[in-house]
């Protein structure tokens, strides 16, 4: 990543600590620029006339070496691209990749309406998060105007999702882009042979315009064109395989990535697209299944190595969800332990005088564990800030201590909730039980190490022995 210091931005800033930012001095806010924590819009005196070069300045400072490209309009919008690093340690990932599935018009209506459905209801809970598909592609298999036409119609009519028009022939995607072109579909693509037809179509539909060529070299040529006739929302795609060209794959979109944001090479600069769905011609006839685990290992790597937008052929969860799980863990913020608000969680119908109240970290991983193994239970749940930490970790590094434990009491309330005086906590935090009964004035037991023996712990325990709470075992 280009390294910009606050002394490089804090001149251009207004330099009045006016305090409606929320660093509320300029010097913070020019730190929290650099970090890129804040955008340079967000200093609302800049958008004054009087500071109009500053504001043009500080843009040209800060415009990531890869473009962002949207496409949709309105709330039906996914952003690709505007990549700032080449590697996540060195900041964090932009703009997670759009994952589209595609349909084609030798499908049945029955079909094509199905695979969209399951495309719009996609969505799976992750740590806190519902994690979803973010386009439909419409593939042009027959090449045929009218018969295309008419699937984008079906397709328009099934979904407010993003689209993308997927054809080489621009008679073809002319039809499609007629149907759709208020929602700003993403017309895939300009090649070296149609390039001209392509780059008119996006010019006058105003949509963005994605570029295939196996050659870099002439990729780059053909990026050089567009831009003279004035097309500049541009999504470049190298090509993709999964045989002896799987390693060329891997190897074009990095080597594009480095040109683009090491070496700066302008030329290079936009997001990357990459459709494994195409594996389907490439590979069915060694059978549909083996070509679908194929698909979802190539898109995985995709993930991985800079992909921005991908094309996958199904939107079944067996093949998706990792892809969008992995795309979670990629795209979070490296510096940012994933955390929840720590404080007091209640459950079901407690009873005063014998719910449980469990102890737990604020480390996300571990919350919405210890959350699915006790939502069903009448209980309380005291989340104790452990800055992002596990149990375990929190424990070792002192930031689940005994203090800590009696800051979330005291803080929560949990004493006017329930007229008994007992915690239960971790199995991992064993050792602290003398520590936090000096700090909290409550009995503690010790739960189990494991939050999924938690409901049988319960049973057996807390209620099994004599209904009072803070049972013997302790
Ligand atoms: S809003 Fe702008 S002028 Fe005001 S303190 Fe922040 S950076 Fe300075």
């Amino acid at each position: 990543m280009k390294q910009i210091g606050p002394m490089k931005v804090y001149p251009l800033l207004p330099k009045t600590n006016c305090g409606v930012c929320e660093p509320k001095t300029c010097m913070g806010f020019a730190v929290q620029l650099c970090e890129r924590n804040f955008t340079v819009d967000e200093c609302p005196p800049l958008l004054e006339e009087k500071y109009r070069e500053n504001l043009v300045r500080l843009r040209e400072i800060f415009t990531p070496p890869i473009r962002e490209v949207v496409i949709g309009s309105g709330d039906h919008k996914v952003t690709i691209g505007g990549a700032l690093v080449l590697m996540r340690h060195e900041l964090r990932y932009t703009n997670p990749p759009a994952i589209a599935v595609v349909v084609d018009d030798s499908m049945t209506d029955e079909t094509v309406t199905k695979r969209v459905q399951e495309t719009n209801y996609f969505h799976y809970k992750y740590i806190g998060k519902i994690l979803t598909l973010d386009a439909i592609a419409i593939r042009s298999a027959n090449e045929h105007p009218e018969r295309y036409a008419r699937l984008v119609e079906i397709v328009a009519k099934s979904t407010q999702l993003p689209l993308i028009l997927w054809s080489h022939n621009p008679a073809v995607i002319e039809a499609g882009v007629k149907v759709v072109h208020a929602r700003r579909p993403l017309l895939y693509a300009a090649t070296r042979e149609n390039w001209k037809q392509m780059g008119e179509l996006a010019l006058h539909y105003r949509c963005p315009l994605g570029v295939y060529d196996h050659e870099i070299r002439m990729l780059r040529s053909i990026v050089k064109t567009l831009r003279v006739m004035g097309v500049d929302d541009l999504v470049l795609d190298p090509g993709c395989g999964f045989r002896g060209d799987l390693m060329e794959t891997v190897s074009a979109l990095t080597q594009i990535r480095i040109a683009a944001i090491r070496d700066e090479d302008d030329l290079l600069g936009y997001p990357l697209a990459g459709a494994p769905a195409t594996l389907w011609e490439k590979l069915y006839a060694e059978g549909k299944d083996v070509v679908r685990w194929k698909e979802a290992c190539l898109s995985a790597m995709m993930v991985v190595r800079y992909v921005d937008l991908l094309m996958v052929s199904s939107a079944s969860k067996w093949s998706t969800l990792p892809l969008v799980v992995l795309r979670n863990n990629i795209y979070n913020d490296p510096r940012k332990p994933v955390s929840v608000e720590p404080g007091l969680r209640t459950f079901g119908e407690p009873d005063p005088k014998e719910a449980p109240v469990f102890i737990t970290s604020n480390f996300a991983l571990t919350y919405y564990t210890v959350l699915s193994d006790i939502e069903k239970l009448d209980c309380h749940l005291l989340v104790v800030d452990t800055e992002g930490m596990s149990v375990d970790s929190a424990v070792a590094g002192r930031k689940f201590t005994g203090a800590k434990v009696a800051e979330v009491v005291a803080s929560s309330g949990i004493a006017e909730k329930v007229s008994h005086r007992t915690l239960i906590i971790p199995g991992l935090a064993a050792r602290l039980k003398g520590d936090i009964e000096d700090a909290t004035g409550w009995d503690v037991v010790v739960g189990p190490r494991d939050s999924s023996s938690i409901p049988g712990y319960v049973k057996a325990k807390w209620y099994g022995q004599d209904h009072t709470p803070g049972w013997s075992a302790r």
